[in-house]
Formats: C-alpha cells, sequence, structure tokens
C-alpha cells in the first residue's frame, strides 16, 4: 500500500489527474451497475416467482371448479384447458397422496422433491435453477398435490447478458474516461509546461529575454499566469534598476577614490618636503573621503528599503522646527520662515523618514542658491492631507532638466555640484521614502528666481 502510495506520489500532474478521474468515474459507473443490476434481479426474480404462484393458483382452482365428482381419468383425458393455464416452459405434475404421478403437463423437467408444501422454493432440479410449487388438492375422494416446476433459465440468460453489456459498457467508460482524462490534463498542464520553460529560461539566461505567457483564458491558471508575468515584469525591471544602481554607485564612487590616489602619489613623489602640497593635498583627500562617506551613506539609505511600519505618526511642526534650528545653526547666513494657517494633525510617516526629507530640500536651497538664502516653509491641511510648500530664492532649475531631478545620481550641472558637496542622491531618498508613505513630491522652478517644491503627506487620522 505504501509502494503504490510513494508511486502515486512521483506520478506526474498529468497521470495524477488521469487516473483520478478514470477512477472516479469508473467506480461511480460500478457503483451505478451494481444497485441497476440487483434491482433488476429482485424484480425479476419475484416476477418469475409471481408466475409460478399464478400457474398453481389458476390450476388449483380450474380443479376445483371442476365439482367433488369429477374423477381422475375424466381429468387426465382433459388437458386441454390445464394446457393453456400453464406456460410452455413450466412443467405441471398431479401426484396421488403416495407421491405416485398420475398426470403431467408439459415435460420440461424432472419431477422435484415433494418437501416443501403451500411455498415457493428456488431448487436445482436436473442441473437447472428453477422455483418450485407443490400445493396440496382435494377433489372428492381423491387427495393430492400439484406441483409446478418453473425454469429460471429465461431469466439467468437475461441477466447474464445485463451483467455481459454493463462489463462492456464498463471498460469503455474507463477508457473513454481515462482518454478525457489525459487530453483534459494535456490541455490544463500546457500552460505550466509553459510557465515551466519559462522559469527555466530565466534560470539559464537570467533577465535578457522578453518574459510573455500567452493564455488569455480568464481561470484560475490565467491567473497564475498574470501574476507570473507581473511578478517577473517586476523582478526584470528592479534587476536592471540593480544593475545600473550598482554601476552608478561605482562609477560614482571612483570619482574619489581617483581623486584622493592622485593626492597621495603626487604626495609620494613631491610633497613630502613641498608643506603647500602636503596641506592641499591631505584637505582635497579628507574632502573627498567625507563626500565618499555621505554617498555610502546615503547609498544605505537607499538599499535598505525598509517596511513602512504601520504605527509610524509625526507631528510635521515638531519636526520642521527642529530641522530649521539645525540648518540656522549649520548656516547661519540662511533666513528660514515656517508658517502654517491650519491646525495640523499627525502625519502616517516616521519623524525620522520626514525630518530627512526636509532636511535634503532645505540643504538644497542653500547649497544651490547664489544670494542670501531665503527659503519658506508653508503647511497647510487639506482633506486627509497635509500639504507642505518650500520655496527658495536659489538659482532655479531649467526646465529639461527639471523631470530627473529625483533620478539617482543625477545632477543638473554635475562638475559645479560636484564641487559644492552634491551626490546626487538626496532627493531620489526623499522621493523613495515618500512613496513608501503614499506620499507625493512636486516641483516647480525658474531659472535664477528660485525654486518651490511641493510635498503632500497623508494625515494619520
Ligand atoms: P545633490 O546631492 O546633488 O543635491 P539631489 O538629489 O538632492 O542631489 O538633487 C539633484 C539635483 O537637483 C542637484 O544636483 C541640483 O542640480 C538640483 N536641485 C535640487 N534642489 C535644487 C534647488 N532647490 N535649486 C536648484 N537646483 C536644485
Amino acid at each position: 500500500m505504501n509502494k503504490l502510495k510513494a508511486y502515486f506520489a512521483n506520478l506526474s500532474l498529468q497521470r495524477k489527474w488521469m487516473f483520478t478521474s478514470s477512477a472516479v468515474i469508473f467506480f461511480s459507473y460500478a457503483i451505478i451497475c451494481m444497485v441497476v443490476y440487483i434491482s433488476l434481479h429482485t424484480w425479476l426474480l419475484n416476477d418469475e416467482e409471481s408466475k409460478v404462484k399464478r400457474t398453481s393458483d389458476d390450476i388449483v382452482s380450474f380443479l376445483e371448479s371442476q365439482g367433488p365428482n369429477i374423477t381422475i381419468q375424466q381429468i387426465q383425458q382433459n388437458t386441454g384447458l390445464l394446457n393453456s393455464i400453464v406456460d410452455r416452459n413450466q412443467s405441471v405434475r398431479l401426484f396421488n397422496i403416495d407421491g405416485i404421478e398420475i398426470l403431467r403437463i408439459n415435460d420440461t423437467s424432472q419431477a422435484a422433491p415433494l418437501t416443501a408444501m403451500r411455498e415457493i422454493v428456488q431448487m436445482t432440479v436436473d442441473k437447472k435453477d428453477v422455483f418450485v410449487a407443490n400445493e396440496p388438492v382435494r377433489l372428492g375422494f381423491f387427495q393430492g398435490y400439484i406441483q409446478v416446476i418453473h425454469p429460471l433459465t429465461g431469466f439467468e440468460s437475461l441477466m447474464n447478458y445485463l451483467l455481459t453489456a454493463m462489463l462492456i459498457a464498463g471498460v469503455g467508460a474507463l477508457l473513454l474516461s481515462g482518454s478525457i482524462g489525459f487530453y483534459l490534463a494535456n490541455y490544463l498542464m500546457k500552460p505550466l509546461h509553459a510557465l515551466r520553460s519559462s522559469m527555466k529560461t530565466v534560470m539559464d539566461k537570467g533577465f535578457n529575454e522578453p518574459i510573455q505567457l500567452a493564455y488569455t483564458s480568464q481561470d484560475e491558471i490565467g491567473d497564475l499566469l498574470k501574476m507570473y508575468n507581473a511578478m517577473m515584469n517586476e523582478l526584470q525591471i528592479s534587476f536592471t534598476q540593480q544593475q545600473q544602481f550598482v554601476a552608478d554607485a561605482s562609477h560614482e564612487l571612483r570619482t574619489p577614490i581617483q581623486a584622493i590616489e592622485g593626492h597621495l602619489s603626487l604626495l609620494k613623489r613631491w610633497g613630502k618636503d613641498d608643506p603647500a602640497i602636503l596641506e592641499e593635498s591631505i584637505d582635497t583627500s579628507l574632502t573627498e573621503i567625507a563626500r565618499m562617506r555621505k554617498m555610502i551613506e546615503e547609498l544605505l539609505e537607499l538599499a535598505r528599503r525598509e517596511e513602512k511600519d504601520d504605527m509610524s505618526e509625526a507631528d510635521v511642526i515638531v519636526v520642521l522646527e527642529g530641522v530649521i534650528s539645525e540648518m540656522e545653526l549649520l548656516h547661519p547666513q540662511a533666513r528660514i520662515t515656517l508658517s502654517n494657517n491650519d491646525e495640523i494633525g499627525t502625519l502616517f510617516i516616521t519623524e525620522n523618514a520626514l525630518s530627512q526629507i526636509a532636511r535634503n530640500i532645505l540643504e538644497n536651497a542653500i547649497r544651490y542658491c547664489e544670494k542670501v538664502p531665503e527659503i519658506k516653509i508653508s503647511v497647510s491641511a487639506h482633506d486627509q492631507e497635509a500639504h507642505l510648500q518650500i520655496a527658495d530664492n536659489g538659482i532655479g532649475i531649467d526646465e529639461e532638466n527639471l523631470p530627473y531631478i529625483f533620478d539617482r545620481f543625477y545632477r543638473v550641472d554635475e562638475a559645479r555640484n560636484r564641487q559644492i558637496g552634491g551626490t546626487g542622491l538626496g532627493l531620489s531618498i526623499s522621493k523613495m521614502l515618500l512613496e513608501k508613505y503614499n506620499a507625493s513630491i512636486e516641483v516647480k522652478s525658474e531659472k535664477n528666481v528660485g525654486t518651490v517644491f511641493f510635498v503632500k503627506i497623508p494625515l494619520k487620522y
């Protein structure tokens, strides 16, 4: 049994399906056949029994209707009517009280023993199954027995015929259900085979080939394939993004490393004895190292992508005031004002994320400004959102560069921005953090006038 279980468990899904559907159809068919066979058998056998009863009753009432004075000789001579009562395949015998046969109508079977009286019994006479009815009769002074023998050959051949027909139909049903099961399983497995070969392609060749499984049906498999397509496309996108990210990151990190390397070799050749070169090289190397550290920290922040915490909440005014005083300490020349007209509820974002976003935007506003930085922050509540507006009087951004400023490592003026310490990651981190909390960020800018960032963050309650 365990071997059979193990064999079945190792079969392909297609064969499992075929065997199971065939077995279910076959067993249902077998049960229906058994019920039909047994009911028909009982019903037909009862019918045969009632025929015997009818014949024996008819004969007894015929003989009794002849009156008490009828003699055995008269009965023996006048068997015409008795012949018409008895079926052709039945044998009827009249015995006297000593069991000696004195009349016989039809001779289809040998006499049966005169045992059970007044009841119909099934027995084998002359190797044939028969129904036997023994009935005592009294005609005037004559006392004897009537014996009706009813052969069951007709009934048996009918039942055998039925059984053969059922068996043939059963084998037919088994073959038919097997082939239908096989065809169906094949049909249903086809998309799964396609899924498997697509997975194999991804395993062998990675995401180099586009993944598109064509299956249009709206059933469970269609749903599964649709999900697989969507999942693989997402994976493909994130895989490409990751490749791009690694390429960009190594490219970005190469620049400070090259600068440090350059300065160190300069030092090695001439700088040891020249205090001016020594001083400058050490300063530049330290600046490059600081930039590298900042970039690595930001890269880690981007790579971390923690799940959003449902318990997150932040008081926007408290957070903004904290960041503003931090900025004022670092950049005392900057003038930052905060205004809020409405009572703002709690925001659905962590304080850490909100301060990081505010810090990035404010740092940019101060960094990309050639005048005395003037930054106006206003906060208002609309429906279920808080709207933050951060406007500066900086250098502004060209219209053609504006769509890309949230991309990783994108800097409007690469050489210049590197010089003033930009990594090109600040805004992409802010956007990533905002998207995590279903918030959004937009920007409007005018060259030499200033830039305005619009941030919308959902309220917690
Ligand atoms: P970075 O670290 O270089 O500042 P960001 O992702 O924060 O990177 O910004 C991307 C680019 O967008 C910056 O390099 C800069 O050119 C431009 N930018 C961002 N904010 C401002 C601003 N307030 N005014 C002008 N340019 C800006």
